[in-house]
């Protein structure tokens, strides 16, 4: 059973998704619409939390930079293989030497296989999309299982309609982890808001820190709490907030 989560305590800390979570999801990465209300939503609960607000995303730190240019919290991108902090440039990533152009490239060929795939190239792995092509889910795992095989520093990370490659060194969890000893997030309770199967590993570390998770619309989830969409998160976030 997953239950309507409880306010939002004063001495959390708030780790936040971004795709499904803070933006709906769309046909395409880059056909995202960030709220109009969510730059000062996110300011102001940063300045609530006492700076301990980060969002955590497989985006990498320059997109989210992109869709947010102001937010002032920390940023763990690429699935926490990146960690940067208010503006700051993120650190250095353990790829084992990879040469993320002939990755993209080989990605690509495989993607001629249908024009309904999509490739998106990240610095540090590769996305194949099947959003528009639902029918080819099991020959996706299959070519991008094979793929993964020939790249041991990566690991394969299934998403919603996609399945990506990423460094094994990353995890969202881990990010969860590393912020947490951060000076902003040290003894605070940990807070996690995430749509995918790449938050459930984060999700179950903040609930074992003493913290709760909060798993955004339908599906199998260990998170204890659930909203049904972006909207009732954005709202849930805003009850926190001053008037
Ligand atoms: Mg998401």
């Amino acid at each position: 059973m997953t239950a309507t989560p409880p306010d939002l305590p004063a001495d959390a800390a708030l780790f936040l998704d971004f795709d499904g979570c803070l933006v709906e999801i769309a046909p395409r990465p880059d056909a995202i619409v960030v709220p109009d209300t969510l730059p000062a939503l996110l300011a102001g609960l940063h300045r609530r939390q006492g700076g301990a607000v980060a969002l955590v995303s497989g985006r990498d730190v320059a997109d989210l930079r992109r869709y947010l240019p102001d937010f002032p919290g920390a940023i763990a991108g690429s699935h926490g293989a990146e960690i940067a902090w208010q503006g700051a440039p993120p650190d250095p990533v353990e790829t084992g030497g990879l040469d993320a152009t002939a990755l993209h490239a080989r990605v690509r060929d495989l993607a001629a296989h249908d024009d309904r795939l999509l490739v998106e190239p990240k610095p540090h792995g590769v996305v194949l999309h099947y959003r528009a092509a639902p029918d080819l889910a099991e020959w996706v795992d299959r070519t991008m299982g094979e793929l993964a095989s020939h790249y041991p520093a990566l690991a394969l990370q299934p998403a919603k309609m996609a399945m990506e490659l990423r460094p094994k060194s990353a995890g969202k969890d881990r990010a969860l982890s590393r912020l947490m000893q951060a000076p902003d997030f040290a003894g605070r309770i940990p807070v996690y808001a995430g749509d995918d199967l790449t938050d459930e590993a984060a999700m179950a570390e903040a609930q074992s820190r003493g913290g709760f998770a909060i798993k955004i619309g339908a599906g199998p989830t260990v998170a204890r709490h659930r909203l049904p969409d972006p909207a009732a998160l954005a709202r849930w976030l805003a009850a926190a907030l001053p008037c």
